[in-house]
């Protein structure tokens, strides 16, 4: 895949310093289908230019939101405004907004150049400019030379492109993508999220971008707004969101819950409260007789779990003050911990072994407790 490829104008391409407004401001957004509550009051502004995910579970009502935005769905109530201007009502041709959705919606009957030329024919553009135009998105998506081909012809992967050329021509101030990679295998859905990221920087186009997939959101996004039951938990950064989860559920959606509350947190971490440790942060010790480290919090506890997965071991440990923890270390000792949990004589960690945890104080992150 070349590094370099074609920039695709905006229309009406705005400096940087002019973004006053937000692409997308949602003021008390809601939608309800008969008794289902699918968005319950959700307050948003993305900037222009921003690559931001929704990431939630299943039901969280990421894809409501999506349709609202577009003008698929009319919000029950609450207010929706691209550029400073308020669409809520309007029609999706009305919208500056194109969407690329998880099972691409392809014509399989038209070869690729037609697929994405489509819009432009629907909207009238003439001949030249249309063709010129799509074979310019096809171009930044490395398909120029697949454009006489027919959608059944090509990969997962290649159409997963067409599909993005096809909202790209269009030129929109705002792209909306649904879970647009779900369909791929792992290796190919790896590869699609370099590329889609680097796509969206020289496109400029703001991406609002669903997905149920952590990674996926941490590796890709400028800013990530986690969404549970119809609302908004948090909004922040990649390591905003990760590193102090601003609840419970964040904490255990966005990473592996690793909580400690009530006479744990008492009784190792001195403070009532609950508070959540990474996984990756806390060192396993089989010698019990070594003090905490300065700046360091410590508990001791029992092996319950050893898992070899190749580059990592996680661990579970039942603490002796209550409660349970997740631990993740890199592989860095090779066969010693690869061999753990098996027979032998060099193993230090195998299940039921008795082992002290520590971490730095920093990395007891307090969240509010459960709503
Ligand atoms: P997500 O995309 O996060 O999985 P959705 O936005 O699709 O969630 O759904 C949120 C909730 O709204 C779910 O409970 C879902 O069943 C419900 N829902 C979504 N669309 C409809 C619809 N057209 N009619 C009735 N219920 C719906
Ligand atoms: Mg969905």
């Amino acid at each position: 895949m070349p590094n370099q490829a074609p920039t695709l104008p905006r229309e009406d391409p705005t400096p940087a310093s002019a973004g006053a407004e937000p692409a997308i401001r949602l003021r008390g957004l809601r939608k309800e289908f008969g008794p289902v509550r699918a968005v319950d009051g959700v307050d948003l502004d993305i900037p222009a230019g921003e690559f931001f995910s929704m990431l939630g579970p299943s039901g969280s009502g990421k894809t409501t939101v999506l349709r609202l935005i577009a003008g698929f769905e009319l919000p029950t109530g609450g207010t929706i405004e691209l550029d400073g201007r308020e669409v809520s009502r309007l029609p999706p041709f009305d919208r500056d907004v194109n969407t690329v959705f998880q099972d691409y919606a392809l014509f399989p009957h038209m070869s690729v150049l037609q697929n994405v030329e489509y819009g432009l024919r629907v909207k009238r553009v003439p001949k030249g400019p249309r063709r010129e135009r799509a074979l310019d998105a096809l171009r930044s998506v490395h398909l120029s030379d697949h454009a006489e081909r027919k959608p059944s012809q090509l990969s997962g992967g290649q159409r997963q492109r067409v599909a993005l050329a096809r909202a790209l021509v269009n030129r929109p101030k705002v792209l909306l993508l649904d879970e647009p990679l779900g369909a791929l295998d792992l290796k190919l859905r790896l590869a699609m999220q370099t590329e889609l990221k680097a796509l969206q920087r020289e496109v400029g186009i703001t991406f609002i971008f669903v997905t149920h997939d952590q990674d996926e959101a941490l590796t890709m996004s400028d800013r990530i707004a986690v969404f549970n039951e119809g609302r908004i938990e948090q909004v922040g950064t990649p390591v905003e969101v990760y590193e102090h989860p601003a609840s419970a559920f964040v904490a255990g959606f966005v990473g592996t819950s690793n909580l400690i509350s009530g006479h744990a947190a008492e009784a190792v971490i001195g403070r009532p409260g609950v508070f959540s440790i990474r996984p990756e942060k806390i060192r396993v010790d089989g010698d019990l007789s070594q003090p905490a480290g300065d700046g360091e919090t410590s508990a001791t506890g029992t092996l319950t779990n050893v898992v070899y997965a190749g580059a990592t071991m996680r661990y579970e440990v039942s603490l002796d003050a209550g409660g349970q923890l997740a631990v993740l270390q890199q592989n860095t000792e090779g066969r010693r911990n690869a061999s753990a949990g098996t027979t032998g004589r060099d193993e230090p960690f195998r299940t039921d072994t008795r082992v002290r945890l520590s971490w730095r104080h920093e990395h007891n992150v307090r969240v509010p407790d459960q709503r």
